[in-house]
């Protein structure tokens, strides 16, 4: 993992001094590379296509920002993040959140609703009892498994929209947003970019990406890779235009107990670990679905999950199933975006 981390930061380190002029367009552009920095547990970095330097330098400063107030707000590592706050307190009292936090787990309801409860951010004392297994050595047992579930569902969630509060139905719920928050960020700092006057750009957080406007390539395509999960070459070039693309997979984080592989993504209604897929990559208009999306369809599994895409309009998918060969399976429209 860190020799990984080393390997990106050398390669944008490098991009981040190769500021680029694109001259194709009436007025030329400049692009830049931001260094890579260290946000919501992962590697993240930042493109930006502008006129000016001035709106380059802003643009990368506003998204980084963007990205981490979201962590600082939403993640469940911080004892002192909002999250954190309201775990602690919504079985107690309706807890007022930011509209951030609320739009967030509103949008995560509806995910649920349309994967059948394969994805819930009400998973989290599930979550805790994996965290556990993997510090200690060994498995929980069926009745910490139960006890944890009873905890878990969606529709214990009540959200009250007038005073933008929630709270928990049940003693003990925890949410966990690891699931969509990244992708929540990565929109919010593509708008702070705009904001900025950016003509175009990338965000990557950890290999999940959105890109828009003006990109340094012919036709504004932004070219992604698909890492081959055995860490081979890539696996495909994908090629985005105003987009975003998120991949879940036991092959970019997993939990070792006893030597052994699990994901750390979890079927709610099992409390297992999601072993159907190695790996997820959906291609949807915003982060926040494609990362909600990837995760759903590796608790569902290549047959309903990708059913469940199919009817997502512009959304696609790209599943290699678990097992020793890379096998594809792809949506009807996914082959769009990859280049020949
Ligand atoms: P991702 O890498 O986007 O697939 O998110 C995985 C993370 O989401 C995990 O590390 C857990 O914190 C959380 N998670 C695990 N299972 C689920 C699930 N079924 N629904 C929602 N979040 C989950
Ligand atoms: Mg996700």
């Amino acid at each position: 993992m860190y020799k990984r981390i080393l390997q990106l930061l050398i390669i944008t380190a490098v991009a981040a001094v190769t500021a680029l002029i694109i001259r194709n367009y009436s007025s030329p552009l400049l692009v830049e590379q931001s260094p890579t920095r260290m946000v919501m547990g992962t590697v993240a970095n930042i493109t930006v296509v502008a006129k000016k330097q001035a709106i380059i330098t802003k643009s990368i400063a506003a998204a980084f920002d963007k990205l981490v107030e979201i962590d600082e707000m939403m993640s469940d590592y911080l004892p002192d993040s909002e999250l954190s706050q309201l775990n602690a307190n919504a079985f107690d009292e309706p807890v007022k959140v930011s509209d951030e936090l609320f739009e967030v787990i509103k949008a995560a309801i509806e995910y649920s609703k349309l994967s059948d409860a394969a994805f819930d951010i009400t998973i989290g004392p599930v979550v805790e009892l994996w965290r556990r297994s993997e510090k200690e050595g060994k498995n929980s047992t069926e009745e910490e498994l139960a006890a944890a579930k009873a905890k878990v569902g969606y529709e214990k969630l009540i959200l009250d929209e007038q005073n933008r509060s929630v709270r928990f139905k049940v003693d003990g719920m925890v949410l966990d947003l690891g699931a969509i928050a990244k992708g929540y960020a990565i929109d919010l700092a593509i708008g702070q970019m705009q904001k900025a006057g950016a003509v175009g750009g990338l965000v990557d957080v950890g290999g999940d990406i959105r890109c828009f406007g003006i990109s340094p390539k012919l036709n504004n395509i932004w070219r992604v890779g698909l890492e081959d999960p055995k860490g081979g070459d890539l696996l495909e070039v994908i090629h985005l235009t105003d987009r975003a693309i998120a991949t879940s997979g036991d092959y970019r984080r997993f939990v070792m107990i006893d030597d052994r592989k699990y994901s750390h993504i979890i079927n709610p209604q099992t409390t297992k670990s999601a072993s159907d897929l190695t790996s997820v990559t959906v291609i949807a208009p915003t982060a926040m679905q494609a990362d909600a999306l990837a995760t759903s369809v590796s608790v569902m599994g290549h047959e309903k999950g990708l059913e469940l895409i199919e009817l997502v309009p512009e959304v696609e998918a790209i599943v290699i199933p678990a097992g020793e060969q890379i096998e594809f399976i792809k949506t009807g429209g996914a082959e769009k975006f990859i280049s020949e």
